[in-house]
């Protein structure tokens, strides 16, 4: 019954997008909307071209809000699981995103050449290895904020590690990155923009991460009980590499950005989830 009402409004979806069957792959995946914004749109994106600070991009392998002004990403919402797990080699391919529209500013592999700043992941090569194209996916400059290489590489190197591991203990995880604020400190020092202006370097980095144990009918398991990490760190070299001493609420990190974060789930099992600060193990 239900895989008849979703075929019904798949059938709607392409009679409305003006696509024939045959466009449509057999064996088609779970659709990003579904499985990488399960937990909601934290800043209400969408596709339209006139929304440039909070534009919705929906790949295969992420969803993200673009700002066209800020050249990064607002937010990137991923879902990690054994699937997206394999052995497919770092790609390094990094690029303008070919899907951002046309005459808007297209960051590049070389923009943040010089800067002080790393070309920082928001969904990480790492938690994309299950083929060459999904790897590939990541290295997208719509995914990349100008991060500190310190934070880069070792406070946010192990909470991404964290990620995994939990993972391979059995559990899928739903992250929701994002970056807010204006100016952070690197190798060259403190810098609000890179790239003559086109990119703006964020003055603080957050992340939330949704932990389950692996399963079906995600949403419907989240209860009162399961473990909501949220991070909020400072995009400075100076940064603590233990992730866990910048633990924060997720309510915290929705007053600091104003999104509502976790808004799939009810209004009850947000206010208790999102209250509360993980005191969980760290690695
Ligand atoms: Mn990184
Ligand atoms: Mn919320």
């Amino acid at each position: 019954m239900l895989n008849r009402h979703y075929k019904y409004l798949l059938f709607l979806f392409m009679v409305l997008a003006g696509c024939k069957d045959t466009d449509v792959a057999p064996q088609q995946s779970t659709k990003p909307e579904q499985e990488h914004l399960l937990l909601g749109n934290p800043s209400g994106a969408t596709t339209s071209e006139s929304n440039a600070g909070n534009y919705l991009m929906l790949k295969p392998q992420y969803a993200l809000s673009y700002s066209r002004d800020r050249g990064t990403p607002n937010w990137v919402s991923w879902h990690v699981s054994p699937d997206w797990l394999g052995t497919a080699d770092r790609q390094d391919n990094f690029r303008p995103d070919p899907a951002l529209p046309e005459s808007w500013y297209h960051v590049t592999a070389n923009s943040y050449r010089n800067s002080g700043f790393d070309r920082g992941h928001n969904t990480p090569s790492a938690d994309r290895t299950s083929s060459e194209e999904d790897n590939a996916a990541t290295f997208l400059m719509t995914n990349m904020i100008p991060q500190a290489p310190e934070n880069n590489q070792q406070t946010w190197a192990n909470l991404e590690e964290y990620t995994r591991e939990l993972v391979e203990q059995g559990m899928e995880v739903y992250v929701v990155m994002g970056s807010y604020g204006e100016g952070g400190t690197g190798s060259n020092g403190r810098a609000t923009s890179i790239d003559n202006g086109n990119v703006t370097v964020p003055a603080r980095i957050w992340k939330v991460l949704v932990v389950l144990p692996q399963g079906d009918n995600d949403l419907q398991r989240i209860n009162t009980s399961t473990r909501v990490i949220a991070v909020d760190t400072p995009n400075n070299n100076t940064v603590n590499a233990d992730w866990g001493t910048y633990r924060t609420s997720v309510d915290a990190i929705e007053s600091a950005t104003g999104y509502d974060l976790l808004s799939a789930l009810s209004t009850q099992l947000q206010q208790t989830l999102e209250s509360g600060v993980d005191a969980g193990p760290t690695r």
